[in-house]
Parts: C-alpha cells; structure tokens; sequence
C-alpha cells in the first residue's frame, strides 16, 4: 500500500523532469529534479503494464516525450523492505518521508548507507581494527535507533541478531547473505549475476584485519 500511494512520487524520481498524466492533479516534474531511481531499481517496486496505459495520456512532440501515463504503473505485490538494499531503501525514504514526516532521524539511515558504501568502494579488502570499531559501533548504533522507533519487540528481534552476527563466523555471515541473495532473485525473476565467493577459511569478525566483501 505504501508504495502503491507513493507511486506517483517515485515515477518523478525516474522520470524527474516530464510530466505525467497524474501532474494535471499535482505538478511533481521539474527541470532542476534529479534522478533518485534508476529503472532497475523502479522495476523492483513497481510492474508497467503498457496496455493499461490510457490513450491521449502519452503525448510527444517533435519525437520527444511531453508527457507520460502512469496509469500502467502498480506496485509489485511481493515487494518487501526485504528486498530492497540500504541505497533504494534510502532513497524510498528520503523521497516518500520528507523531514517530520515520520518519527525517528534521517541520519540513522544515512550513517548505515554511508557505511555501506565505504565497504563497498574500498580499494583494498582490508580495514583495520580501529576503523571497523568505530564504523561497527555507529551502524549498531543507527540500527538499534531505527528499531527503537519500530517498536519494543522489533528492538530486541533486532539486538538477538546483532548479538547472533557478532558471535558468528564470517563465512556463516556471507553464506546466509548469499542465501539471502538468491531468494530474492529468485523472487524477482532475475538471474544471479554473480557474487563474491565465499571464501573457505574462517575469519573471526574481530580478527585485527577484517576482510570485507563487496556484495
Ligand atoms: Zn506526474
Ligand atoms: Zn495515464
């Protein structure tokens, strides 16, 4: 349902700058609008159907498009927060909740994607001790916020599982999130592109070096 009341919001973070049919209600299309979405990550939260699309509703002039139909848009039922990674989930929030409009800090997320992104971007596949330290204990941090605010029963599911993820080795770890990984392409209907191999030897997360793995 949420996706499906802010579809709308989100076909404009695909399409920033040309108009839709639903814009005649509420102008969301601007020129200075950047992109938030990319299309693989619209096709996750949402099918187009072609054939629904209302005549008159797609206009083009000159060979360039004036204006789009959102009436073939619907939101996949089997979307799930599961689904989505911390960068669409990100920009889900940041474009469907703006500041006041839900409870909790917009940080929290924004500390959990940076971190991500450093992992994912570092040059190397090391990252000391210190620098783990401190970067785990912002993201523990930030993630037990969140589930502060979902609730007291989400807080301690959410705290049995950083304790489960702290006492478990890291191959566990990557071939739970690989299992993860493939169901969730299985659901979309997408081929599994490839992933990190899991590697054999087991590595104790407060190992002085902490090998990392893009995903
Ligand atoms: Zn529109
Ligand atoms: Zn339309």
């Amino acid at each position: 349902m949420f996706l499906e009341n802010n579809k709308h919001v989100l076909f404009h973070e695909l399409y920033p700058s040309t108009l839709c049919c639903e814009c005649t209600k509420r102008s969301l299309a601007a020129e200075q609008k950047k992109c938030r979405l990319t299309e693989l990550q619209f096709d996750l939260l949402f099918e187009t159907d072609r054939g629904q699309e209302v005549q008159g509703h797609k206009r083009t002039q000159n060979d360039q498009i004036k204006q789009l139909c959102l009436c073939g848009v619907s939101a996949k039922r089997k979307t799930t927060v599961d689904m989505m990674d911390i960068t669409l989930l990100s920009a889900v929030v940041k474009s469907c909740c703006p500041p006041g409009s839900i409870s909790g800090n917009p940080t929290w997320i924004k500390d959990i994607k940076r971190t991500r992104n450093f992992i994912a971007h570092s040059p190397c596949n090391k990252i000391t001790e210190s620098e783990f330290n401190q970067r785990y204990s912002l993201i523990e941090k930030s993630v037990l916020n969140i589930a502060s605010v979902v609730g007291p029963v989400f807080l301690k599911l959410t705290k049995a599982q950083i304790s489960s993820f702290k006492d478990s080795e890291l191959s566990t770890i990557l071939e739970a999130d690989l299992q993860k990984k493939e169901q969730r392409q299985f659901t979309a209907g997408k081929q599994i592109k490839g992933f990190p191999m899991v590697q054999n030897r087991k590595f104790k997360l407060r190992q002085r070096h902490v090998p990392i793995s893009r995903a």
